[in-house]
């Protein structure tokens, strides 16, 4: 199938992005912003979406970079996916989320799909979220009152909605440092390699004097957006760990999950055991990652 007609507007800057998404708020058009359209290139075609408009934000050059600040990464909503995958800091400074990156679909995707892009569309089964949420990330998003910054733990609102006002553009990620010594693990089951996750999970934590400390348990693809475990981090937290402290910390989480998805790819009920699976193998590899 064919998109529905749209206008399309490609402006050079950020400050004639923000002036055309307003006017056209202004006059009532519907529109959307395109990134890599990876996402919102198919749902046109499937006419799952009919915006008027299309503001592109291809020509955006300097909302493309990955770069130190202080203790903090900061990486441009338009920078592609295959950059953060490839880029040396991202693998040296946040291993977890250069593991996250190498689950999202295919590398062709991530050739084209921005890193901004993924926080947008906000789907339920995407890695970033779960990753963003994990490692405490800031959101920077730029709309006509100016600059605002979001913790990822409040920008994900439910399924496919984000804090997102439709005439804000997230222009910047930010990924604090880790504690030193932190350990960590992203785990995933999907189908086939490069499918979206049936179920997933993050996780980071400390192991000081054989105790584990601030550990962060985040699920992904069980609910309509990426979503902490405290039930299943309170399990772990200021205890020595061990084998089946992990699988009730996974046990936990799993049943503290209010409505698991349920769909053709996996039942309710397989979703809440991958989740106390996946939490007792992460936080295994997050303890033997830590420098205890
Ligand atoms: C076959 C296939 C498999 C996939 N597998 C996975 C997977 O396993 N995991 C996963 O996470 N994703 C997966 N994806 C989705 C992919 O990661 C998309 O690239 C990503 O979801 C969107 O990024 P994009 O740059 O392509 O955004 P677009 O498709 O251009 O836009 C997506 C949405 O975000 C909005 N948007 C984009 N950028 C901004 C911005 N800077 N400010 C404001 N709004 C913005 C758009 O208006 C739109 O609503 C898959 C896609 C395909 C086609």
């Amino acid at each position: 199938m064919k998109p529905a007609p749209f206008d399309y507007y490609a402006p050079d800057t950020l400050s004639d992005v923000v002036a055309l998404l307003q006017r056209l708020e202004n006059d009532d058009i519907d529109a959307k912003v395109l990134a890599g359209g990876q996402s919102l290139l198919p749902m046109l075609s499937l006419r799952v979406a009919r915006p008027e408009a299309l503001v592109d934000l291809r020509k955006l050059a300097d909302l493309n970079y990955i770069r130190e600040e202080g203790d903090t990464l900061a990486i441009g909503a338009m920078t592609t996916k295959s950059a953060v995958e490839d880029s040396p800091l991202v693998q040296r400074r946040q291993p977890l989320l250069h593991a996250a990156t190498r689950l999202v679909g295919h590398r062709q995707i991530r050739n084209r799909g921005s890193f901004g892009g993924s926080f947008t569309q906000a789907d339920p089964a995407s890695e970033y979220p779960a990753a963003a949420i994990a490692l405490d990330m800031e959101l920077k998003v730029v709309g006509p009152d100016g600059e605002r910054r979001v913790a990822a733990q409040d920008f994900f609102i439910t399924y496919m909605t984000t804090d997102l006002d439709t005439t804000e553009v997230l222009t910047e990620i930010r990924v604090p440092a880790l504690p030193a010594g932190t350990g960590w693990s992203f785990q995933e089951i999907a189908r086939r390699h490069g499918d979206f996750a049936m179920a997933g999970v993050a996780v980071t934590l400390r192991v000081e004097n054989g105790v584990c400390r601030a550990p962060r348990i985040v699920a992904f693809g069980v609910g309509a957006t990426a979503l902490r475990l405290p039930e299943a981090e309170q399990v772990v937290d200021g205890k020595a760990l061990d084998s089946a402290l992990f699988q009730e910390a996974g046990h936990a989480g799993a049943a503290a999950l209010e409505e698991p998805s349920s769909d053709v790819h996996a039942s309710a009920d397989y979703r809440r055991q991958l989740v106390a699976v996946l939490v007792a193998r992460g936080l295994a590899e997050a303890v033997a990652r830590s420098a205890a």
